[in-house]
């Protein structure tokens, strides 16, 4: 074999096989690199190192394939292949967080987004997307993981792989169930048309565990089974081992603890082989349930104490991520914001004029509400009679040095970080928005005064404590915030008034803090 037509005939095989017969597309895979190499054919090389990853992504083995989407990763990234690049982030990423190393899934999967975005690649960063929620619902945050699941069903585009749609319903199905939203998470998952064989073995798992809630056992244990088998023939690993742990589940409910505890032994060992943390804490809090059932006390306290050590551990993690969070919503808000320019590209007239319309409201830049768009949803918040609202002006301290040391591009950056931090020290109802130049004005809903001011002095720890080497070295950003309480006389332009006079007092008493 010696042309590129027939290496990519086998890559395609691979592709095609992966999901249905890992260990054969893993062969098929590795000819293609073999053959790609001896004909110096880089495309079919690439290729086949990527299948060949998925393949034993799929077989369970994670810290190989990473390795060859790292190597992978490499090549594309020297020879500018964005696309290639995009999907082996995402690859990675996944990967990471399978073996729940939620800190490096997170890393990758924003690399993900961005480079996605410029590379104009829907998939990877519909798959970045997903992970990402998944990400929080591992983190107990069904909510936020729900809403970057939902915002996946609505941005999947006719053309995008169907079992990308699938996935994103599959996942919101689950968040769902987590909430104990048990009608809206099936209906969720009966809109997962185009699901492959292995989404169709992750709908019957959602499926049982939902039946072993609601008490209907002989539901749970058909659709566990049916999800088993297809887990079987596909060779899916994790899959294999949720499906276990369930079973245990519904072993234990119907009394049948000898062979509850057979079935978690097997999903044990499955779980260490592949060293998924998230898992094996599952199944070992399920054994020492089912040992305490069967009046094993000893078994089960020493499970119990593995749980825990496996739980403390998983909480050490816990804190890089927390420290992560922040930048996972800036850099999920900024994708946010870039898809929905994505998406203006292939606009319709009326989404155009739509569009228009969003934009003479929108600031560019950030992101954020520009002066009109502020006073366009002022009125709402300022109406209601008898809840206090607080204005904030807010000014970047010396940035004009910033600009002169580093350039207007680092200063741009700058107040794009300024403004997501700013947007996400707020809540929901409260309107954030860049008045003009480094300077930003809001509106802090239900806040009086000493209240505004507190609010205002978090941001301000904000933005003071956030990692600004990640944008240029030994860089720092300050920002000083002047507060005023809205009165029954005031008006918009009144209260920002007052509330600039307030940051003047700021910026004279030495800059970097908040005066009422
Ligand atoms: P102070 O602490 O007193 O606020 O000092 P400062 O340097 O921040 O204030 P000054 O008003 O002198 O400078 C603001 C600078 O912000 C000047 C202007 O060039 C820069 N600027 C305004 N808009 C933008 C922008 O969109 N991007 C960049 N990079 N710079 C901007
Ligand atoms: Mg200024
Ligand atoms: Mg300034």
């Amino acid at each position: 074999m010696t042309s590129p037509a027939e290496i990519d005939h086998l890559n395609r095989r691979a592709h095609l096989l992966y999901r249905e017969k890992s260990a054969e597309a893993q062969a098929l895979a590795e000819e293609a690199c073999m053959h790609a190499i001896r004909l110096g054919y880089q495309q079919g090389y690439l290729e086949g190192l990527v299948n060949h990853g998925r393949a034993l992504t799929l077989q369970g083995g994670y810290q190989e394939a990473i390795a060859l989407f790292s190597h992978t990763l490499k090549i594309a990234e020297e020879s500018s292949l964005q696309l290639l690049t995009a999907e082996c982030l995402q690859e990675i990423a996944r990967a990471h967080f399978t073996i729940s190393d939620f800190d490096t899934a997170l890393q990758y999967w924003s690399r993900c987004l961005d480079i996605s975005h410029s590379a104009q690649a829907d998939e990877p960063w519909l798959r970045a997307l997903i992970g990402l929620g998944q990400i929080y619902l591992a983190h107990g945050d069904a909510t936020s993981a729900l809403s970057h699941h939902r915002w996946a069903m609505s941005s999947w585009k006719e053309g995008n792989d169907p079992t990308l749609y699938a996935a994103a319903c599959i996942n919101t199905g689950v968040d769902l169930y987590e909430m104990g939203r048990h009608g809206e998470a099936l209906e969720a998952l009966n809109q997962a048309r185009g699901a492959s064989h292995e989404q169709q073995a992750e709908i019957q798992t959602v499926l049982g565990l939902i039946h072993l809630t609601r008490g209907d056992l002989a539901a749970a244990e058909r659709a566990l089974l049916s999800a088993q088998q297809i887990n079987r023939t596909q060779g899916n690993a994790l899959g294999l081992a949720t499906n276990l742990l369930a079973l245990a589940r519904l072993a234990m409910l119907r009394g049948n603890l000898s062979a509850a505890t057979d079935l978690l032994e097997r999903a044990l060992d499955q779980a260490k082989a592949m060293g998924t943390q998230h898992l094996l804490l599952q199944i070992e809090l399920a054994m020492s349930e089912a040992c305490e059932a069967r009046q094993d006390w000893q078994r089960a306290l020493s499970h119990f104490k593995r749980y825990h050590a496996l739980q403390q551990e998983t909480q050490r993690r816990l804190a890089p991520f927390k420290l992560q969070a922040m930048e996972m919503q800036l850099e999920v808000e900024k994708a946010r914001m870039e898809n929905a320019h994505l998406r203006r590209k292939h606009a319709n007239e009326r989404q155009e004029r739509h569009r228009i319309e969003r934009m003479a409201s929108e600031d560019a830049l950030t992101g954020l509400l520009n002066r009109r768009g502020l006073e366009q949803s002022a009125d709402s918040l300022l109406m209601t009679e008898g809840i206090p609202v607080s204005a904030l002006m807010i000014d970047v301290d010396h940035f004009k040095s910033i600009n002169d040391s580093w350039g207007h591009e680092i200063g741009d950056k700058v107040l794009r970080q300024v403004a997501a931090l700013l947007k996400s020290g707020c809540r929901q109802g409260d309107l954030v928005s860049r008045w003009g130049g480094e300077e930003f004005a809001v509106l802090l809903q239900n806040r009086n005064g000493p209240q505004g001011a507190d609010v205002a002095e978090r941001l301000r720890r904000l933005v003071e404590g956030w990692t600004w080497e990640r944008i240029a070295p030994a860089i720092t950003v300050t920002i000083s915030i002047g507060v005023a309480q809205y009165q029954a006389e005031d008006d918009l332009a009144s209260v920002f008034q007052q509330a600039d006079e307030k940051l003047y007092e700021a910026k004279h008493a030495g800059r970097n803090r908040v005066i009422l």
